[in-house]
């Protein structure tokens, strides 16, 4: 067995630190509750933080995911909610009628 040279031990030193740096990023679902505003104050300004100081590319992507398909949901419910409008002023029409 050959031991490590300081070259190789650096190498894993700085890949180590850069794997902790991942593991302190938030998990997506405290993404979620941050978006949705639903963490402790503490929290939510470490998310802030996180996000617009450190500008962390992964947690932005990840954010910036959620809100695509938050937005793309909102659509989808207001058309739904205009489509089941439109259907149940028909039938008061029709029931006006009879
Ligand atoms: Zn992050």
């Amino acid at each position: 067995m050959t031991p490590a040279g300081p070259e190789d031990e650096l190498d894993f030193t700085v890949r180590a630190v850069w794997r902790e740096e991942r593991v302190s990023c938030p998990h997506p679902n405290v993404l979620r509750a941050f978006l949705d505003d639903a963490l402790p104050e503490g929290a939510q300004a470490f998310l802030r933080f996180h996000l617009q100081e450190s500008q962390c590319p992964y947690c932005n992507a990840a954010v910036e995911e959620m809100q695509a398909r938050d937005r793309e949901a909102g659509k989808v419910h207001l058309e739904d909610l205009k489509d089941r409008l439109l259907r149940s002023t028909v039938s008061a029409l029709r029931q006006a009628k009879k």
